[in-house]
């Protein structure tokens, strides 16, 4: 079963698109969640090497994220509009091919979001983190008004 959700996403020229994400092993979509984490992922392998969409609807597949092609390519355009990607143009067997590669800007996203991936993982995923949050002393807290 492929469940949907639509959200809305921006493509940096300042128009708003609705999307819809399938979610990943049929868990309940967050679709605000999962595209910050598709765009951390694009990310991640356009860092590797240019990557174009097609290899990366084939990858974020076998993640267990189904993107057509037209929810991909605004979130790509929307990266290579805020800076983090560019893309240059390949011919491959008599097509143009668009390969997007992470920029500078891009990197230092991508080294600045992975101490936060850790953190959130140990604590998420891993559950190493607090079991409870301490309520703060009232004394500490501002008082109203
Ligand atoms: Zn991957």
């Amino acid at each position: 079963m492929v469940v949907g959700e639509a959200i809305s996403t921006h493509d940096g020229a300042g128009i708003w698109r609705t999307l819809t994400i399938a979610s990943p092993r049929g868990l309940e979509p967050a679709a605000d969640f999962l595209l910050g984490f598709i765009k951390i992922h694009v990310l991640h392998h356009a860092a590797k090497e240019p990557v174009y969409g097609l290899a990366l609807i084939r990858e974020l597949q076998r993640h267990g994220y189904d993107l057509s092609p037209g929810t991909l390519y605004p979130i790509l355009h929307g990266l290579e509009a805020a800076g983090y990607l560019r893309h240059e143009e390949r011919l491959v067997n008599g097509r143009i091919r668009k390969y997007y590669a992470a920029t500078a800007r891009g990197q230092y996203a991508l080294e600045q979001a992975r101490p936060a991936i850790r953190e959130l993982v140990e604590e998420v995923v891993e559950d190493r983190g607090p079991q409870h949050l301490d309520e703060p002393f009232e004394a500490d807290s501002a008082p109203a008004g």
